[in-house]
């Protein structure tokens, strides 16, 4: 199937075919013909699938049939309610990028950045606003948007939007738009909190589901190591050493074991960056656009920070600790092995993270490969022994010969 087939009109295909974007993905294929037919429709896709165009097409399309005249004045038409303002941030520049060829105008607005400038770009009207529910109901609040033309409402990202704890924000955003409006919700999961969102929000949606929240490629080794919480540090950095090699992402649960683990690594010598919910707006750009040019291989993230970044062909991810959601797994080590790439993903379990790594297992319905030979094992008796060999008379560690035979054996080393 190709764009002509979804019935997209030149000026967003001359714009999507300098993107680069040949034919269509699976979630934009059965999402655009819905959408465009003006149906409810909740969508179960993870970042990289392809989901930003699977909504940002039709509503693009949809307006650009039934532009306004300039003289009328521009009024948001299409609200996209995001939870990070990383994410609202790329939201934008897709918009910006399919419209191009179009005069439809497309604004983000989130906070931890200037109100006023915000304020200015709204005055002069726009038909797409990408918007942080927080400062979104601000502007509201102080009159400076209308929400009272949209015809179109997004969700993006529902279930952060739910662990955020912004579900009475997005409720009382939607409650001041009409109510005839179609609504799209996207998720990466669709957990229970999730669903009953979509039942109170949504009319007899379609329902699209590209990524069962079960499933982790094919192409991800996925390893775990049993460590004591004070040796992760080590593990890590022997790892870097000897182990894990290109562009990768470590996760960490906290914005303050972030901190710790860069200063770590940038002793040690490392490239590192990291983006984590306490660091200013431009900090966050200004690592992530590092990253994304490899001027920095190693970027530190939370969860939330990082959540829906897209970064392509990432080579390894880490899960320093372990994330209390299962799910949550699921979407971190999505971020490698993307586009039929191989890739990797290390996991560290320490005592108190036993029932996480169950829970996960249990999710993906996956054992996790254990790696045992590595130099911080959680079980005392496994640590390695200091023998003589008979044949050589070298001393060698047994649990470093078993490390080295085990990376002949597991060639994705
Ligand atoms: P998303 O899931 O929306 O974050 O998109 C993931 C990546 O896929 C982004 O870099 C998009 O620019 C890219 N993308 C989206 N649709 C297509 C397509 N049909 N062909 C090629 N790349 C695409």
């Amino acid at each position: 199937m190709s764009f002509k087939d979804l019935k997209i009109n030149k000026p967003i295909l001359r714009a999507i075919a300098e993107a680069g974007y040949d034919n269509p993905t699976l979630v934009q294929e059965k999402a655009i013909p819905l959408i465009l037919n003006r149906n409810d429709v909740v969508v179960s896709a993870q970042t990289g699938t392809g989901k930003t165009a699977a909504f940002a097409l039709p509503i693009l399309q949809l307006l650009f049939d039934k532009q306004d005249t300039p003289k009328k004045g521009k009024k948001v038409k299409a609200l996209i309610i995001s939870p990070t303002r990383e994410l609202a941030l790329q939201i934008g520049e897709n918009f910006k990028t399919y419209s191009t060829y179009t005069n439809l105008r497309s604004t983000v607005i989130y906070g931890g950045t200037s109100i006023e400038s915000q304020k200015e770009v709204l005055k002069k009207g726009v038909d797409i606003l990408i918007a942080t529910p927080g400062r979104l109901l601000d502007l509201h609040k102080q009159d400076c948007v209308n929400l009272d033309y949209v015809e179109t409402f997004v969700l993006d990202e529902a279930d952060l939007m739910l662990d955020m704890g912004f579900v009475d924000d997005v409720k009382k955003v939607e409650r001041l738009c009409p109510s005839s409006k179609q609504t799209l919700l996207f998720s990466a999961t669709i957990p229970y909190k999730v669903e009953q969102l979509a039942n109170a929000l949504l009319e007899a949606p379609h329902r699209i589901d590209v990524t069962p929240n079960k499933t982790t490629s094919k192409n991800i080794h996925q390893l775990a190591y049993y460590v004591p919480k004070r040796n992760k540090i080590e593990l890590c950095l022997h790892l870097l050493r000897n182990t894990i090699k290109g562009h990768i992402i470590i996760f960490r649960r906290t914005k303050f074991g972030v901190d710790k683990l860069e200063k770590t690594l940038l002793k040690n010598g490392y490239k590192v960056d990291s983006i984590h919910g306490d660091k200013s707006q431009t900090a966050r750009q200004e690592a992530l656009k590092r990253f994304k040019s490899k001027d920095v291989t190693i970027l530190i993230a939370t969860d939330v920070a990082a959540r829906g970044i897209d970064i392509d062909a990432l080579d390894a991810v880490v899960n320093f600790d372990l994330p209390s959601v299962p799910e949550t797994y699921v979407h971190r080590i999505g971020r490698t092995a993307r586009a039929g790439h191989t890739g990797v993903a290390h996991t560290f379990c320490s005592a108190d993270e036993k029932n996480y790594i169950k829970a996960i297992q249990q999710l993906i319905q996956l054992q996790l490969d254990v790696i045992e030979d590595h130099p911080y094992p959680l079980d005392p008796k496994a640590k390695p022994i200091i023998h003589t060999s008979k044949k050589t008379g070298s001393k060698h560690k047994k649990g470093r010969k078993s490390v080295a035979s085990k990376k002949k054996k597991k060639r994705w080393y």
